[in-house]
């Protein structure tokens, strides 16, 4: 039995379930990759996974967040593709930068080798350095766990995809048949009168194959469950038993799609072929916590105002995913707003009004950064919950600078370098750095909490570990100034602000790291509970379980 008592057979060798997709991105692939990673992880295994990118960026630090969603955080440091926070919120797990392939690692890595000689005498080419390189980043990053969930981005027929694929066909060769399942996830759309066609599936595996891969599993995307007659047809023409294809219906919550996969028994099928369904717990005895956790009735309604500037719902998965966690928790749901902070600029023109709580994200540039000033000015004075994260936290100390302390034009140095009063300033040992890659105060640090504050109330501990990825910080020349004017520093670590609260206020919380990236849908972050605690003690009984 594979429980942490006695571990998981190494007779039985590791596990790999590659995912690829098909048709076109954006299919949910990672979803329905992360929730069969659930489900064994439900029934005893220890399961980890790896995304690849196949762009030829080392990492995701450098991408604009309005083109590729948020930049996620690992603990440490690695700068990631949003889908591993998907992994992490699933499995529950913590995962690190080698779990992120991408393009622009695996070739530095072997262009690094060849300048150092290591291929002395011979040609470097795709196959065989590159697909040994990205087979070995693979087989590193499975070490210690059962079963190693693997999706590649992108979708089957893309160039840039071409040496992963090769890479997991070579794979597939060199490991045991039971401990490889290719799962292959495209679209099946309806037609106009309202059938379901199977052709763009059919066409997609005839494209995996042309390239060396038979998929174990197909999953097809559909508004509805796949009929029996779609199944039917999907199996003849693509070569699987009516068994291995599965639906992966549209559903209300991405959080019920293991539900929905577990319902039509795809977890029964990997294991079956993984050679695991012996070893599994029993069904009565597996982990059904996800499945309680996610389908908890809630009680009421909040309105929660994120005030931002990237007008894309991905910009800010992570705090949108807390924002759900925590209302798991409370047992309300969260409908959130989006406020574009450039319109708050000149006064909140009333966009506010009505909105139980305000969530100020992190961000870079200048641009937007008025409004959320604004908005922060407007959650202090109207005793509004505000959460202020990263940047957030960073304006709320300019908010506070100008209007409670009256430093006329107080600002951040990274938002204008002429201010007078650089109240957030530019960490001491980013001084010289000038590479933009991966440098700046990254990943997981402690911060100590002071007692009597509601930080340390919240995370009822004297420290918390929490993820940062930040270049400036409190400038310690404003901090007695802005403490003897009532803003208290509740988190700190060493001589650099961590946390900052309004003790006579409902909820004025900023800090200067990024909860959003620890929080779990069975485990909700403290800094989003509070929030959310404090929103419906002020709103109690008015509009929580009450009158709408
Ligand atoms: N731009 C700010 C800094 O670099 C805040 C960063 C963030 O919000 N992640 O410190």
């Amino acid at each position: 039995m594979p429980t942490e008592q006695t571990g998981y057979d190494p007779s039985l060798g590791r596990k790999f379930v590659f995912v690829t997709g098909g048709v076109m991105s954006g299919l949910g692939k990672g979803i329905t990759a992360a929730s069969t990673g659930r489900l064994l992880a439900n029934a005893g295994f220890d399961v980890t996974a790896v995304k690849i990118d196949p762009y030829l960026n080392v990492d995701a630090g450098t991408m604009n967040p309005f083109q590729h969603g948020e930049v996620y955080v690992l603990k440490d440091g690695g700068e990631v593709d949003l889908d591993l926070g998907n992994y992490e919120r699933f499995l529950d797990i913590d995962m690190t930068f080698d779990h992120n392939v991408t393009t622009g690692k695996v070739y530095r890595e072997v262009i690094e080798k060849e300048r150092a000689g290591d291929y002395l005498g011979r040609t470097v080419q795709i196959i065989p350095h590159i697909t040994d390189d990205i087979k070995r980043r693979i087989r590193e990053a499975a070490e210690g766990s059962d079963v190693c969930i693997v999706e590649v981005g992108g979708t089957v027929g893309d160039i840039e995809g071409m040496p992963y694929l090769e890479a997991l066909r070579q794979f597939a060769h060199e490991e045991d048949d039971d401990d490889i399942l290719f799962t292959h996830v495209t679209l099946v759309p309806y037609s106009k009168n309202g059938e379901q066609k199977t052709k763009p599936t059919q066409h997609s595996v005839k494209e995996l194959r042309s390239i060396g891969l038979q998929p174990d599993i197909l999953v097809g995307r559909c508004e509805d469950p796949l009929e029996e007659e779609t199944r039917e047809k999907i199996a003849l023409f693509c070569d699987v038993p009516t068994g291995a294809v599965f639906s992966n219906p549209d559903v209300e919550d991405i959080y019920r799609v293991p539900l929905v996969v577990e319902d039509e028994g795809l977890d029964e099928y990997v294991m079956d072929h993984l050679g695991l369904a012996g070893e599994a717990l029993p069904e009565g005895q597996r982990d059904t916590t996800w499945r309680e956790t996610v389908t908890r009735e809630s009680e009421g309604e909040v309105e929660v105002a994120l005030v931002g500037k990237y007008g894309l719902e991905d910009a800010y998965i992570s705090i949108h995913e807390s924002l759900k966690h925590a209302g798991l928790e409370k047992r309300v749901d969260v409908d959130r707003q989006w406020v574009h902070s450039e319109d708050l600029a000149d006064g909140h023109d009333g966009q506010l009004d009505g909105v139980d709580g305000v969530v100020i994200p992190g961000g870079f540039g200048s641009r937007g950064t008025e409004g959320k000033v604004e908005a922060i000015r407007y959650c202090r004075e109207q005793d509004v919950p505000l959460l202020g994260l990263c940047l957030g936290f960073q304006l709320s100390v300019v908010e506070f600078a100008r209007n409670v302390l009256g430093l006329e034009g107080a600002h951040s140095a990274e938002l204008d370098e002429d201010t007078p009063h650089p109240v957030i300033d530019l960490l001491p040992e980013q001084k010289e750095t000038e590479d933009m890659g991966g440098t700046m105060r990254l990943g997981a640090h402690e911060t100590d909490l002071q007692a009597g504050t509601l930080a340390r109330e919240l995370y009822g501990a004297s420290t918390c570990t929490e993820r940062h990825r930040h270049r400036y910080e409190v400038n310690p020349e404003y901090i007695p100034d802005l403490e003897a004017a009532g803003m208290v520093f509740s988190g700190t670590s060493g001589n650099r602000m961590e946390v900052l609260e309004l003790p006579d206020h409902p909820y004025f919380l900023g800090t200067q790291f990024h909860p959003e990236f620890r929080s779990r849908p069975t485990r909700a972050s403290p800094p989003f509970v509070g929030f959310l605690d404090a929103i419906v003690t002020a709103e109690q009984p008015a509009r929580v379980g009450g009158d709408d």
